[in-house]
């Protein structure tokens, strides 16, 4: 698709105009990733930040938020319980930690594909290539990096002290070591456009990406962004967070990128609680990330309000995402889900 269709799709208000899209999608998800819904446990390892993100509830700048980091012998708890639960990927994710010191990294990551068959998944913000390196050599798979918006000017103002190109740079390095690379955006970023995201599709799709991650933009209240209208420019031109426009933006990456693992996402599940997890997957998702995290800290990860499955234990949200999943039809994909390189550019 162009610019100009991709566009079009973002603006498209009709219902019936809209059922051929999410049909689409639908359709290309299970010619080329199958029925599968992939599992993820995710394990917010610490909450601590040196950054200034202006719309993240945990940047440097949050003085009253209580910090963590988890301990390794937690650590491992989580992981020997999702193992339990059947995974095949773990989800190593903190704020840019620097109390998170590079060999404690690399020793869990051996320590991982030691004792385990999982695939891991490092989400540790923007790192010194030496650092992605060792990490990878230890055998780190993938790595999830999102770019949130590829415009950079946006992206320059909502990322103070750290340019676009150093984020840009950061996931050219983790394709170059072999990482499998995921990124993707928060759609409804004050200032951001139509036009902003019909570019962010088309960046996926030339970055190849092979995990795209797609939420809506959630304002946090002890944040920069917290007061998201006096940013906005143009109503007209300005993207919403909404649940459909955020499947809008899933749906239209999914037929730009066949291959990806998309996930239905946590923040989406928070706008629509009863339902978003499913919408998603019927709409091109094919990934869910179960939350692990133990449930002390999974508060005090505040990046965004209303956070979906935050008073939950691990075991509670494997048992009710299991269901989600098998209501709609589909079915709980086994192994490490990664990408697969083997659809024909035919599809596009
Ligand atoms: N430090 C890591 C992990 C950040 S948290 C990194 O920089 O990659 C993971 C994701 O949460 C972010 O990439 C962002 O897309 C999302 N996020 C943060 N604040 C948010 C908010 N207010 N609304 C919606 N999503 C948010």
């Amino acid at each position: 698709m162009d610019l100009f269709e991709l566009e079009t799709w973002l603006r498209e208000k009709n219902s019936a105009q809209l059922e051929k899209l999410w049909r689409q999608a639908d359709h290309v998800r299970a010619h080329s990733v199958g029925n599968a819904v992939h599992l993820r446990g995710l394990l917010e390892i610490s909450n601590h930040c040196s950054r200034e993100c202006q719309y993240c509830g945990i940047h440097v700048g949050r003085k009253d938020l209580e910090r963590y980091r988890m301990t390794r012998p937690e650590i491992e708890q989580c992981i020997h319980q999702l193992v339990d639960f059947g995974y095949g990927t773990v989800v190593l994710q903190a704020g840019e930690d620097p109390g998170i010191i590079p060999s404690s990294i690399e020793d869990l990551v051996t320590w991982i594909k030691g004792n385990t068959y999982l695939a891991v998944t490092l989400s540790l913000g923007e790192r010194p290539l030496e650092v992605l390196r060792r990490w990878k050599q230890a055998g780190a798979d993938r790595y999830l990096l999102r770019i949130e918006t590829t415009d950079q000017a946006l992206l320059d103002s909502i990322h103070p002290g750290r340019p676009y190109g150093s984020r840009m740079d950061t996931l050219d390095r983790l394709s170059q070591l072999g990482y499998e690379v995921g990124s993707g955006i928060m759609v409804g970023i004050p200032g951001q456009t139509y036009e902003m995201v019909a570019k962010d599709i088309q960046w996926f799709k030339d970055m190849d990406l092979d995990m795209i991650g797609i939420g809506p933009f959630i304002p946090h209240k002890d944040t920069p962004l917290s007061d998201t209208l006096s940013r906005v420019t143009s109503k007209k031109e300005q993207v919403s967070g909404t649940e459909t426009m955020v499947n809008k933006v899933i749906a239209l990456s999914r037929i730009a990128c066949p291959e990806a693992n998309i996930p239905a996402t946590t923040a989406l599940a928070s706008i629509n609680t009863k339902f978003g997890r499913e919408k998603a997957l019927s709409h091109g998702a094919n990934v869910v990330m179960p939350n692990v995290t133990p449930k002390v800290y999974r508060v005090l990860y505040d990046i965004y309000p209303g956070k979906a499955c935050i008073s939950e234990t691990a075991d509670v949200c494997h048992s009710c995402i299991k269901k989600r999943i098998r209501s709609i039809g589909r079915e709980i994909g086994s192994g490490p889900g990664s990408r697969k390189k083997v659809i024909s550019s035919n599809l596009n």
